[in-house]
Parts: structure tokens; C-alpha cells; sequence
């Protein structure tokens, strides 16, 4: 099996639990079938494992360097960047007119799976080079569009997006980052960015940065950002490249994973002469800026469980091949020794991550397919349920991902601490996912604060639609009906503790009803994915169920498994949570910062 990602578990939810055949339906997508997306799946497969695959040590322990004057990247990272390029993957989602493929989001989510397994860091060059294109693709004028696309799509350019300041990082309405205009239509930028990630790089001729800035004389806050490109090289319209704009990298920072990926520190207009071109209308950078990042933050849901997942299946594969140890009943010491995934403790570990990535793979590609379901118009109400679940999915993969890296460093006791062994860099590469692109902490003010009653709260009611549908199917199958019981208890819990947020926060209790938030996040996200795993244990009943081979009746068996594991084990930590969060527990707000 490849060690990337298990295929039938991805073919499962492709095909089965997200039905991606049913997209070929559509108008826009109707020159795919079956086979092209195979295709495309067996094509990042390869390259995930020829290009990928095989330096994410070597980035990992030869980080780039900065001599004063020139970034430095170890060669291989260019070359996967080039092959990637070459595959048409950067544009895959873009129109056949502009050069891409039409490809679905959820066939897009699922080929990128197998890049974030193998090597997250330098996939995380062409995944922002992506990003940014789309953000121009959408909001960019034509001029802007003809300039920078064709370029970011081919791979010559690569893209950045430019948020962060040192004294600015969660709270991007005070940021300070200036815009002056200039004779020629165009912006002078000048200010400071931090973590810039790929902000300066040897890979491609040219780097397009998206900064956010606010024009001189724009008011505080957030409605006086602006989004700007900010070329690295000043780009004549037919992509030829002039002398350097004034952006310089100041220093490179050091991580403790992702050390493939520049992180940068860039200063633009030193020398007061850093070109900057607005994007669409003044004041709405971080409305468009959003775009990209509510892009970033699913795809950072899905670093999370990929990197999670290469972890789990490692410390699998080791489990299966180690032997140490006898059953507890064993007295015999000339017994020959179990393997020790025969062990129960073991087996928990492997149980728990199995929950945890193969349920944040289906939520990711969850999210894939409503965006799929939204820009078909086959569904107008899919784009709310994706706003809502948004902070979901980037923080439930984020959050349970380095825990399963923990547990598979565990599973291989001494060796899993080595450097011998890949567990503890996906461990190390999987911490950053809960801090950028909005913290735990910000997305779970922004779910409970914000997302749960926008549009007078129909994304819940959504959610619940969906969640009752895989109940309703789920409660006719025996082997299901404890689940399915204990599931509705836990979700009735959920349904009570959002109720009573959601009064204290009409009532103005607003401090009292977010204090807690972060709990919150936890038992949705709970929510959400022991919702996925009665659908996945459903579905794999009516694929499966009446199938000889012993591989299908084995999946089977581990998928059902797997559910009930989350649902007895980890669901009913909910009850505890939702105590705190409905009785206010005032233990942290009243903390006082003096008394630590
Ligand atoms: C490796 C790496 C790559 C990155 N790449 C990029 C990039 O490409 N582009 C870019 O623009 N940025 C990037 N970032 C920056 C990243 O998005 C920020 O680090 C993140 O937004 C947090 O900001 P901060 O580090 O300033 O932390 P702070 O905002 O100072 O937060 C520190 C802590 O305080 C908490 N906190 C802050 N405000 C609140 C609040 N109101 N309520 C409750 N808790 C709060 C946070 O949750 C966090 O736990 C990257 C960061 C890293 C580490």
C-alpha cells in the first residue's frame, strides 16, 4: 500500500460517500468521466512520489539559506515545482479557454491530498501560487489578469499572499502597511511583512505578492484595507521581466517544521520606490483577501489530515512489522513474540488516528464538494453551509492532526523520537497548522461569534438537514443502531449549548458566551465528524456489505470500526464541554493576569 495515502479509502469517498461522478452531470463539467479522474489522481499519485516524496527529509534537514543577497533552495525543489507546473496542476480548476483543466474542487482537493502527504513544504509553494492566481483571476482587472496569469499558471511566476506585520498578526484591522498614490495610477507601498511564506525563493523567475495595505488617508480598521500585487520584478503586460521592485527580504526566519518553505521577512519601499497596482475597488483587500484565505484555510484542513494521515499509515506499517512483547495471558517466555499492532493499547493508538485523518479527509473533501455544489448553482445553499463549516474544517484537521502525529511517534516508542524514522517531522511540519491563517483560537471566536447566525442561522439548519438525512439511513441498518442512538443524545447536547449561546449573545452577554469558545469549536467539530463517520459507516454498508472479496469485507470492517471508536470514545467528551459552555464557566475569564 502506498504510504501517501490508502487509494480505496480515497476512491471510497470520492465515489462513493461525495458521489464525484454525479458532477460529470454538470454543463461545466461534462467532458469529464470516471477515467479523467483517475487520470488525473494516478498522474499526482506519480508525481507526489518520484518529486515529492523523496526530499521532504532533505528539505526538512538543508533549510534554506539566505547569504545577504540570494535565497538558496536545495535543487529538488525545483524540479518538483516544474513537474507540477508541467501538469497543468496550477490552473487545474481554470476554464480549458484560460489553459486549465475544468477540474471539480473535489477532484482538485483529492489530487492535492497526495502532495500534502509527501512533501506539505514545497508543496506549499504551488498551493499559495494557486491561491494568489485565483484572487486575480476574481477580482483583477483585465490588464492585471493578462499580465500576471498566464505566467503564475505556467510556473514562472509564483504567488504570495502578504497579511502579516511584526506588531500585526490575528488582529489584521490595525495593520500599518501604507499606499501611496502615485502620477501614474499605480501605489508606492511601504511597511513591513512577517512569515511571509515563499516570499522570496530561487525557484521562480518572479513572485507575485498580494499585500494588504492601507491607502494614505483611509480610515482604521478593517474597512481601510486595501489588497495590492506587489511584483518582485516590475512585469511589462507581455510577462517580460524588468529591473527589481523595491521589496527586500530582511531576513529569513527558522521554524520547527515546513522548513522547506521560506519564511520570510520582506520590506517594501526602503528606498520609497516599491510599485504596487490595486486590485478592484479601494477598502475591500480583506474582503477579497478573504477569498484567498478561506481557500488557504480548507487547504490548511487539508495539510492537516494529509500530514496526519502519512503519519498514521508509517506508524502502521511499523506496528505491522515490529514484534515485541506477548498477550497479557501469555506465560510462556519461548513464545514467539506478537507483532505489537496485536497489541490492544496499540491498536487504540492506531484506532484513534484512523478516526481522526480518515474523518478529516471527508470533511475536507466535504468542504471540495460544496464548493463544487456552489458555483454549479446546483445548489444554492451550499455556499452557506460551507461559510459555516469553514472554521470547522481548518481547525478539526488541525487540531487532531499533530495529535495523531503524537500518537504514531508513540506507536514506534524509541524510534518514533528519532530522526530515522518520519514521524516526528510530520509531527513537527502538522504543529503549525492551528496557528496560521487564523489560530484555533480566532477561527473559534469567528464560528460562535459570527457563523453560526449569519443568514439568521440557516447554515445550521443546513448542517442539521444533512446530518438527519445520514441518521434517517443510517437507523434502518441494525449494525448502526447503537450508533446512530447514542449519536442523536450527543447531537441533542450540541443543539442545547448552541441555544443557550445563542441567547446569552442576544442578550449582550457577549464576553460570557465567548469566553469559552475554543470549547466550542472542539464540539462541533466532534459533531461534524462523528456526523462524517456514521455516513462513511453507512455508505460503506451499501458498497461493501454484500461484496466476497476479502479486502472489500475487511475495509468495511475497519470503517465500522473506526465509527464506533469516535462515537464511543471520543464523542462523549462533548457532555462535558457543553456543561462548561451552557453553565458560563467563568474559570479562565476571570483569571487574573497577575495571579500566573
Ligand atoms: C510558518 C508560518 C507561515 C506563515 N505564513 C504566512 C503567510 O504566508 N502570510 C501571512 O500573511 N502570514 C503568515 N503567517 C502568519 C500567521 O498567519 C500568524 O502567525 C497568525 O495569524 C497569528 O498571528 P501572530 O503570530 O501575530 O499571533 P498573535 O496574533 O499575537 O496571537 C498569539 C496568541 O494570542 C491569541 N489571540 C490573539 N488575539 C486574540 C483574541 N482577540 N482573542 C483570543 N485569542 C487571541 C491567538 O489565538 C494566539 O494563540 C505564517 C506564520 C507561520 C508561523
Amino acid at each position: 500500500m502506498s504510504k501517501l495515502i490508502n487509494q480505496k479509502d480515497l476512491e471510497f469517498l470520492l465515489y462513493q460517500v461525495f458521489q464525484a461522478e454525479q458532477l460529470t452531470e454538470l454543463p461545466h463539467y461534462s467532458e469529464h468521466d470516471r477515467t479523467t479522474f483517475d487520470g488525473i489522481l494516478n498522474t499526482s499519485s506519480r508525481i507526489a512520489e518520484d518529486y515529492f516524496a523523496p526530499h521532504n527529509a532533505k528539505a526538512d534537514e538543508h533549510e534554506p539559506q539566505f547569504d545577504g543577497e540570494k535565497v538558496s533552495t536545495i535543487p529538488e525543489v525545483k524540479e518538483a515545482w516544474q513537474h507540477f507546473a508541467d501538469s497543468g496542476l496550477l490552473c487545474a480548476r481554470h476554464r480549458y479557454e484560460d489553459g486549465g483543466m475544468q477540474l471539480p474542487s473535489l477532484l482538485h482537493m483529492a489530487a492535492n491530498a497526495y502532495f500534502m502527504s509527501a512533501n506539505p513544504s514545497t508543496a506549499g509553494y504551488p498551493f499559495l501560487t494557486s491561491a494568489a492566481a485565483n484572487v486575480i483571476h476574481a477580482f483583477g482587472s483585465d490588464e492585471q489578469k493578462a499580465t500576471f496569469l498566464p505566467h503564475m499558471f505556467s510556473g514562472r511566476f509564483a504567488g504570495t499572499m502578504a497579511l502579516t506585520e511584526p506588531d500585526v498578526g490575528s488582529s489584521l484591522g490595525d495593520l500599518t502597511t501604507r499606499a501611496l498614490p502615485a502620477d501614474d495610477g499605480s501605489y508606492r507601498i511601504k511597511g513591513q511583512k512577517m512569515y511571509i511564506s515563499g516570499g522570496d525563493q530561487d525557484i521562480t523567475e518572479n513572485i507575485v505578492h498580494l499585500v494588504l495595505a492601507r491607502i494614505q488617508g483611509a480610515p482604521q480598521g478593517v474597512k481601510g484595507i486595501s489588497l495590492f500585487i506587489v511584483p518582485k520584478f516590475h512585469t511589462s503586460a507581455d510577462g517580460s521581466l524588468g529591473p527589481r521592485n523595491d521589496v527586500q527580504l530582511a531576513g529569513l526566519l527558522h521554524k520547527m517544521g515546513y522548513r522547506g518553505t521560506t519564511s520570510t521577512v520582506l520590506s517594501f519601499g526602503e528606498k520609497d520606490d516599491c510599485h504596487g497596482y490595486l486590485i478592484g475597488e479601494a477598502g475591500k483587500g480583506l474582503m477579497y483577501m478573504f477569498k484567498m484565505m478561506n481557500e488557504a484555510r480548507i487547504g490548511v484542513g487539508l495539510g492537516a489530515a494529509m500530514i496526519g494521515y502519512r503519519g498514521y499509515l508509517e506508524s502502521l506499517d511499523y506496528a505491522r512489522n515490529r514484534p515485541q512483547g506477548r498477550s497479557p495471558a501469555e506465560k510462556d517466555p519461548l513464545s514467539k513474540p506478537l507483532n505489537i499492532v496485536e497489541h490492544t493499547d496499540v491498536k487504540r493508538m492506531l484506532l484513534a488516528q484512523k478516526s481522526y485523518v480518515e474523518g478529516s479527509l471527508a470533511l475536507c473533501l466535504l468542504a471540495a464538494r460544496l464548493v463544487d455544489e456552489q458555483e454549479a448553482g446546483e445548489n444554492a445553499d451550499s455556499g452557506i453551509l460551507l461559510d459555516l463549516l469553514t472554521p470547522v474544517v481548518k481547525s478539526f484537521p488541525s487540531y487532531y492532526g499533530p495529535r495523531a502525529n503524537d500518537l504514531a511517534i508513540q506507536v514506534l516508542g524509541g524510534a518514533g523520537y528519532t530522526r530515522e524514522y518520519p514521524v516526528e517531522q510530520c509531527y513537527r511540519d502538522n504543529r503549525l497548522n492551528p496557528i496560521h491563517e487564523g489560530t484555533h483560537g480566532i477561527q473559534s471566536l469567528d464560528l460562535l461569534g459570527r457563523k453560526l447566525w449569519q443568514h439568521n442561522g440557516k447554515g445550521q439548519q443546513l448542517l442539521m438537514a444533512r446530518v438527519q438525512a445520514t441518521l434517517k439511513s443510517a437507523q434502518g441498518k441494525e449494525q448502526l443502531s447503537e450508533l446512530t442512538a447514542s449519536y442523536q443524545k450527543h447531537l441533542n447536547t450540541l443543539l442545547q449549548t448552541t441555544m443557550a449561546l445563542g441567547k446569552a449573545l442576544q442578550s449582550g452577554q457577549v464576553s460570557a458566551a465567548l469566553g469559552n469558545s475554543a470549547l466550542y469549536l472542539d464540539m462541533m467539530g466532534k459533531m461534524v465528524i462523528g456526523w462524517l463517520w456514521l455516513e462513511m459507516a453507512d455508505k460503506a454498508i451499501d458498497t461493501f456489505g454484500a461484496s466476497a472479496a476479502e479486502d472489500d469485507q475487511q475495509f468495511l470492517a475497519g470503517k465500522l470500526q473506526a465509527a464506533r471508536y469516535f462515537i464511543r470514545w471520543e464523542l462523549p467528551e462533548i457532555e462535558h464541554q457543553a456543561k462548561l459552555l451552557a453553565g458560563f464557566d467563568d474559570t479562565c475569564t476571570t483569571m487574573n493576569p497577575d495571579w500566573f
